[in-house]
């Protein structure tokens, strides 16, 4: 099946007893036992599993040709329960500029357990440098933020491979339509589902995706259901109804972005774009071979400081000035602020999560903006 099928009717073959078309919503905590002990029903404890969870995970592993998925109650808990899962003193190789909730994460909580490298990982011959003997896994996230940066995958995969490491993918930005991380040798393949996935920005989710259910798996697993940071019956429910539409959705963000990416690139107020699909982007090639298209996030510098990007954010009418990506609605951002005092982000620019607004109003709202 396509993934615009497998969206639709991955959940096919859960019946319920009275025969509903869309899955209800089972609140249960707690599942009748049967005489023998066991559990006719499948679930016995809604921590363990759930018919709305098992379901959700069902459905993302169909989507990215995975073995098995674990729910999260957020994209942060799916990244943190792979660094729980590490031995204590595994070294990670993360990107320079990874999610800064992760990148955090590492410094501020597993600064102790666990040793990390954060390095440019478009650059393979600079990674080979960094592996160690006590070198776990390569954490990889492409594109990346907020620059839109690529990483070949499956040159990645094949390194990997040849060190023995664990490859995973935060493939948020891009979600499961446009590029599937374990089809090209990764191991896990991360998501924040609060993103693209959940698509209309009211639902907080995560998840994680394995290649084999092997060792490291049941690790996995242990820290979801001991750990217990799984998302509500209710919030599987939404993220299932979006992912019905996801395919569709992510064509329009597509075809959103480039025109919107196209007119900035030619912009006087404008010094730089970044969006994978131009072929001015530096991996222009590698997105090409490993996207089936290029996404719904750009980010753009304006010429000038943080106060000519802040007079543009605050210029906007169509746009909502916030953070997070991948809704329906048209989101900004001067990024620098939102990440904080020890940000790298260059001042001047502005990340933008294109919506699913018509392209001439959001040309129009911009353009007003520059030139306000
Ligand atoms: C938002 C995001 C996360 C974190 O997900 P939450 O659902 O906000 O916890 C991780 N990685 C990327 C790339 C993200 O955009």
């Amino acid at each position: 099946m396509k993934p615009e099928t497998t969206a639709i009717h991955a959940l096919n073959l859960v019946k319920s007893a009275t025969g509903d078309v869309t899955m209800p919503i089972s609140l249960s905590t707690t599942f009748l036992r049967g005489e023998d002990g066991g559990y006719p029903g499948g679930h016995m404890y809604s921590r363990v599993s759930n018919p709305n969870r098992s379901a959700l995970e069902k459905v993302i592993t169909e989507l990215e040709f995975g073995e098995d998925t674990c729910a999260f109650s957020s994209g942060n808990t799916a990244g943190m329960t792979v660094f729980q899962a590490l031995k204590v003193g595994s070294h990670i190789i993360c990107p320079d500029d990874m999610y800064w909730g992760l990148k955090k994460q590492l410094l501020t909580i597993f600064q102790d357990s666990l040793t990390f490298d954060f390095i440019d990982l478009t650059d393979l011959a600079e990674i080979e440098s960094f592996v160690k003997s006590d070198t776990a896994m390569i954490w990889a996230e492409t594109p990346s933020n907020p620059l839109l940066k690529i990483t070949d995958i499956k040159a990645l995969a094949k390194l990997c491979k040849k060190h023995n490491l664990m490859l995973t993918v935060d493939s948020t930005f891009a979600s499961p339509i446009l590029q599937n991380p374990i089809k090209l040798g990764a191991d896990i393949v991360m998501h924040s589902t609060t993103k693209y996935i959940g698509g209309h920005s009211d639902v907080l989710g995560g998840s994680l995706t394995t290649a084999k259910k092997n060792e490291f798996w049941e690790r996995i697993i242990n820290v979801q259901q001991t750990g217990g940071a799984v998302p509500s019956p209710f919030d599987c429910f939404l993220l299932l109804r979006s992912i019905k539409t996801l395919a569709y959705r992510i064509k329009g963000h597509c075809e959103n972005a480039i025109k919107l990416a196209v007119y900035l690139e030619t912009h006087p107020k404008v010094e730089a774009v970044y969006y994978p699909g131009l072929k001015s982007h530096a991996q222009y090639e590698i997105a090409k071979k490993q996207m089936k298209d290029f996404g719904g996030m750009l980010s753009i510098l304006v010429k000038g400081d943080a106060t000519a990007a802040r007079k543009v954010v605050n210029s906007v009418k169509i746009f909502a000035q916030a953070t997070s990506l991948g809704g329906v609605e048209s989101l900004i951002e001067h990024r620098a602020s939102v990440e904080g005092p020890d940000s790298k982000t260059p001042q001047n620019l502005i990340r933008i999560s294109v919506g699913l607004e018509h392209i001439d109003d959001l040309i129009a709202d911009l353009e007003q903006a520059l030139n306000a």
